[in-house]
């Protein structure tokens, strides 16, 4: 058997891979060159261009741009009406953001649980946490996968909730043949480095309701419209005149982020095709692993997958999940954890959320963690993470 580095064994790798890396090639570059010697390096017209784009391939009647994913989940809060005295319920295992955006408008993140299997929030789970307060659903496609839309839709239709789908992971996606971004009542992107398409930071928000669209749109930009039928005291004396009609903030994208976007999304059908075939030769790599388990996926989901994560069973092992990922490390494959349970964080913790609130989370918290997985990996790169985890899961297994 093969000694971990970690014991002072041969790393399988010289040197280190991460879990996440964007894909810039020349002509995203030349995009943003050409915006910066433009006119209009802001408010301009590549920011409509790339909303309309963004509606288009996502299905959606309405897109809006904007700073980066966690101002998009803040202004779909805004124009969803969320405020003070709201509840909003979530699913623990995502990034902070999807809980703080109810902080934002004053309300309160509920936790749902999720289904230990797929890993996305569970609709039952749901279901037991909604009350008289309940104002909206921020359902995090996690990993890329679907969410169990038709089950949330049908809940939120029930009792009147907004549906708010954190799409973070999943641009790309599609569930039952129809784009992420063209089924909840807002869906929400991120653009991140990290994330499947990146705009350097960037975000959107698409959704099929006029009313929402206008609301998205007044949020972003500070609450002010040029708009004279959006306008309180109009007719004014001029064309200059401008109205803040709403409470907003500066999330605005910028033209050369834009610019990025519009070049990137271009290639997101081929990083998606390479991302599943990634994962393809992961999952079958891994299926026979007595101490690996596989994420499920359901059916209806056509993901565009972000994360691969690999979930330890810690009762088949001799090492605790700290010791496999520093071994992982040793081995110069750098992995991360998506994610710490967001009600275990301190603030969280202050606010009165206890753990034990959603007990499958917590249990698949304890034995997860991401491996690398984006386009860019060579064929090389893809056996050494598939060579490392073997590696240390032979040397481990009980
Ligand atoms: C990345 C991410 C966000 C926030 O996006 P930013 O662009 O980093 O602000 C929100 N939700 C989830 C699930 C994410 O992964």
């Amino acid at each position: 058997m093969e000694k971990p580095a970690v014991l002072g064994g041969t790393p399988v790798r010289e040197n280190k891979i991460y879990y996440g890396r964007q894909w810039i090639e020349e002509d995203d570059i030349s995009a943003v060159g050409d915006v910066l010697r433009s006119n209009f390096i802001t408010c301009g017209p590549m920011v409509s261009k790339v909303e309309k784009e963004l509606a288009a391939y996502t299905g959606a009647k309405y897109a809006v741009a904007v700073s980066n994913g966690t101002a998009a989940l803040h202004c779909a809060c805004i124009a969803a009406g969320i405020r003070e005295g709201d509840e909003v319920i979530t699913t623990p295992l995502t990034f902070a953001a999807s809980a703080n955006c109810a902080l934002y408008v004053g309300a309160k993140p509920v936790f749902a649980d999720i289904n230990p299997e797929t890993y996305n929030i569970d609709p039952k789970s749901i279901r037991e946490h909604i009350t008289p307060k309940t104002k909206a659903v921020v359902a995090v496609d996690f990993t890329g996968q679907c969410v169990e839309i038709e089950e949330i839709r049908a809940i939120c239709d029930e009792y009147h909730l907004i549906f708010i789908e954190d799409a973070a992971h999943a641009i790309g996606s599609a569930y039952n043949g129809k784009k992420v971004g063209s089924l909840a009542d807002m869906t929400c992107f991120s653009f991140h480095p990290v994330k499947t398409i990146t705009s350097g930071e960037g975000g959107a928000i698409t959704t099929n309701n006029e009313e929402l669209y206008k609301k998205l749109v007044l949020a972003h930009t500070h609450g002010i419209t040029h708009e004279e039928e959006l306008m309180e005291d109009a007719p004014h004396e001029g064309r200059w005149v401008y109205e803040q009609i709403s409470l907003g903030f500066n999330y605005r994208m910028t033209d050369f982020q834009a610019a990025l976007l519009d070049s990137q999304l271009k290639k997101l059908d081929g990083f998606k095709e390479k991302r599943q075939q990634i994962v393809n030769r992961y999952n079958e790599a891994f299926k026979d692993l007595p101490g690996i388990i596989v994420q499920k996926e359901i059916k209806e989901s056509d993901t565009c997958r972000h994360l691969y994560i690999i979930r330890l069973d810690l009762d088949k092992l001799s090492c605790t999940r700290r010791e496999f990922f520093d071994a992982m490390s040793a081995e110069n494959v750098q992995c991360q954890v998506h994610y710490v349970p967001v009600y275990y964080f301190p603030y969280y913790r202050h606010l009165g959320y206890e753990k034990g609130l959603c007990p499958n989370a917590e249990e698949v918290y304890k034995g997860i963690m991401s491996i690398p997985l984006y386009p860019k990996l060579t064929e090389e790169e893809i056996e050494d993470t598939i060579h490392a985890v073997k590696k240390i899961h032979d040397w481990y297994l009980k």
